[in-house]
Formats: structure tokens, sequence, C-alpha cells
């Protein structure tokens, strides 16, 4: 099987990831992070009624500038039409009186209980919210196949939603071969390292708000493996292994995934992350990412989590770009190169220490800076500079 590019890759991975169909209504709350299965149209005006945004007084500015107090109207007050020749005390967020033109902001007047005295006329209209001029009624405001994000879950509050329709959350099976690894809280024996990458897989699966299926660590031996697959499959929309998927005699998921389904490919021009394996088990897909802990990390990035955003219904898989001034030299090998970098300034630094072994680096990144193959950087050039907010979320 031959090596394709990373975009072939993506190009093969997104084709089979169709959308669940299956949704859930969850609580507004609880749906944070989650993507929304149904456009959303407002059953009200937002904001309801016209209102006050200052706190100060409501006048016809036609009035003149000497005005009788004649009432106050605080926020979640019904107030009464203003009397003509009057001007009422109002704060902010209240309803504006019928007759009202305009407010006044009460550091352009001075006043006492009765009488408010006008030193800076408003212009007609002025601090004042129209009803609807944020959201009109039945206006489609949030469409379908977006993550939801603090401030959507707050649109959807503001027009009353209790309640949203999203895609269910995709359930990914999972494991780690590896006969040196052992978990932390163990102590570790001769020749054994602790299985950092379900840490950081685990952190990146939920980040997608995935439901987890986790089957462990997987002895590096055939039938276990095939064993372990058969199993994940039953649980799973996705499975998912690291480790063991290069051509070493202790790498037994590619014959495993083989004997039970088929491989479409396994290696990707990709630096790091090489071998990274994309196949299906009757019907399930397969991701098989490299032990590597960059490696793994670095692929799953790539190309687990727009499969995984697309299965769950996102409209726009592509991670956030900007582009950034390299503070570094590079020379571009045969395959696209992910370096863990930093951004300051308009400017991103490269960690000296880009192996794909190293997690330190990852810890001190800020994110990645694409090298496409063969391309040479000088100090100074324009490079893409992808932040992990955007590859997290
Ligand atoms: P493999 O892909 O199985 O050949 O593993 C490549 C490298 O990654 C080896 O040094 C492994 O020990 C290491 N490795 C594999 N799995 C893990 C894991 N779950 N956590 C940390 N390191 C791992
Ligand atoms: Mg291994």
């Amino acid at each position: 099987m031959n090596v394709i590019s990373q975009q072939e890759a993506l190009d093969l991975l997104l084709a089979e990831a169709d959308c669940l169909a299956e949704t859930e209504t969850i609580a507004t709350e609880h749906a944070l992070g989650r993507v929304l299965a149904k456009e959303l149209v407002s059953p009200i005006d937002v904001p309801q009624f016209d209102n006050s945004a200052m706190d100060g007084f409501a006048i016809f500015a036609q009035a003149g500038s000497s005005l009788r107090i004649a009432q106050r109207i605080p926020a979640g007050a019904v107030p009464a039409p203003l009397e003509t020749g009057t001007a009422a005390r109002i704060f902010t967020g209240a309803q504006i009186p019928q007759g009202a033109d305009s407010v006044v902001m009460q550091e352009n007047c001075t006043f006492d209980d009765s009488i408010v005295t006008i030193e800076k006329m408003p212009k007609p209209g002025a601090n004042i919210r129209r009803r609807g001029e944020d959201i009109s009624a039945g206006s489609a405001f949030l469409e379908a196949g977006i993550k939801l994000r603090p401030q959507e879950l707050g649109i959807a509050a503001s027009v009353g939603f209790a309640s949203l329709e999203v895609y269910r959350k995709l359930k990914v099976a999972v494991f780690f071969t590896g006969d040196e690894l052992v978990m932390p809280g163990n102590p570790l024996g001769r020749g054994q390292i602790y299985n950092s990458n379900r840490y950081s897989l685990i952190g990146l699966l939920n980040a997608l708000n995935c439901e987890i299926h986790d089957l462990g660590i997987v002895r590096d031996d055939l039938d276990a493996t095939v064993a372990a697959l058969e199993e994940a499959r039953k649980h799973a929309d996705l499975v998912m292994t690291c480790g063991g998927v290069s051509v070493g005699e202790e790498d037994h998921v590619k014959n495993a995934v083989e004997t039970i389904g088929k491989l479409s490919f396994w290696k990707v021009a990709v630096k790091p992350g090489k071998p990274f394996a994309f196949g299906d088990l009757s019907g399930i897909p397969f991701i098989g990412l490299p032990g590597n802990p960059v490696s793994a990390f670095l692929s799953f990035c790539l190309f687990a989590r727009p499969f995984i955003m697309k299965k769950q219904g996102m409209k726009d898989v592509n991670p956030l770009a900007l582009q950034a001034a390299a503070d570094f030299e590079w020379t571009g090998g045969k395959r696209a190169e992910w370096l863990r970098s930093r951004f300051a300034n308009g400017m991103v630094k490269i960690h000296p220490d880009q192996g794909s072994a190293s997690i330190s680096p990852l810890s001190w990144a800020e994110g990645l800076v694409e090298i496409p193959a063969g391309m040479n950087v000088s100090r100074g050039d324009r490079v893409d500079f992808f932040p992990f907010s955007g590859l997290f979320a």
C-alpha cells in the first residue's frame, strides 16, 4: 500500500464520515460543545420592548430642558404613558414609556426628586434599544451543524429555549497496545513506561464530547489484538487504537484489522505521524494512531478530529489557521511537517526539540506550524499557525 498525502488522507476520511442521523433533546445548560441538529428560529423579538440603554430620563425631546419628573421606571416595571411636558426617571433595561422619543443619560442632567434640568439635549432616538433590533421574531439565528459555545447557549436562552436538539454523542471505543505500558498509579517495572497517551487522547476525545469506551491496554499479540478489536466494535461508532501500527514484528494492529476487516490506507506523508491507519471493521470505521506520543496527538488532531466532528454533524471541520511571520528557519522535507510552536507579537517560534517522542515540547507549545512538503522557510516568511484552542474544540 502506498504512502498518501495529508490531503488525500483527509479526503478519504471525510468521505467516510457520514453524519450520525440520531439526535437528542437536552437541557440548554448541558449543551456546551454539542452540535446543534436543527436551525433555531426565534419565537420572540429580542429585546421584547423598546428599553433604555442608560440610567437617566425618558423624555420627548421637543418638550423643553426643564421638566417635572412624573414617574419612576425601574427595570421590570410597566410604565404609564409619558405625560406631556414631563420626564420619567428611567433605568437601564426598563421599558420606554409611550410618548417618549429619547433617553438622556443622568450624567448630562442636574436633578432632584421632582425636577430635571437637561444640560445636553439628546438626539431623537438616543439611548433607546429598539424592539427586535438584536433578534427579530421568526428569524433563523443559529444554523444547524454548529458547535455550541457559551455564547450560543446564551443566545438560545435569550429567546426562551430551555432545551435544544443536538446530535447524539459519537461512541468511540479505544485501546492502547504495548507490552511496555503500565497505568499511572502502579510502579514501573524494568523496560516499562506509563500509558500517557491514554490521558492525552481521552482528553482530546472529551474535548469533542465523545462517549468513550476504554478497553485499556492490549498485549502485543495478534490474537489479543483481534479479540480487542472484536470487542471494541460491539460498543462503538468508531474504533480507535494507539500504537502497534507500523511494520515491526511487534506491531499487530495492521494484521489484526485485516483479519476481521480491511484497511483503506496506513501510511501518510506527514511528520510526525507517518503510520496512521484508516479502515473498516465490518461496517464500523477504524482509526489506528501511532504510539509515539507526539505522533499520536498530532495525527488525532489532523485526521481523527475532523472525522469525528463530521460524524457528529459539524459543518465546518477546518481548524483555525492564523498567518504569522516565522521566527525560525526550516528546510522542508518530503513530508508535510507540523512543528510545536508558540505565537508572540505576530511571530511564531518553534521548540528546538521536534522529536516525535518528546512530550514536553507539546506541553510548551501553544499551537502547531504547518510546513508543506518541500517548502523552505526563511526568517520572516509567512507560515500557517494553528492554535491549539482551534484544534481542541
Ligand atoms: P509503537 O507505535 O507501538 O511502535 O510505539 C512507538 C513508541 O511509542 C514506543 O516508544 C512506545 O513505547 C511508545 N508508546 C506506545 N504507546 C504508548 C502509550 N500509550 N503511551 C506512551 N507511549 C507509548
Ligand atoms: Mg508498540
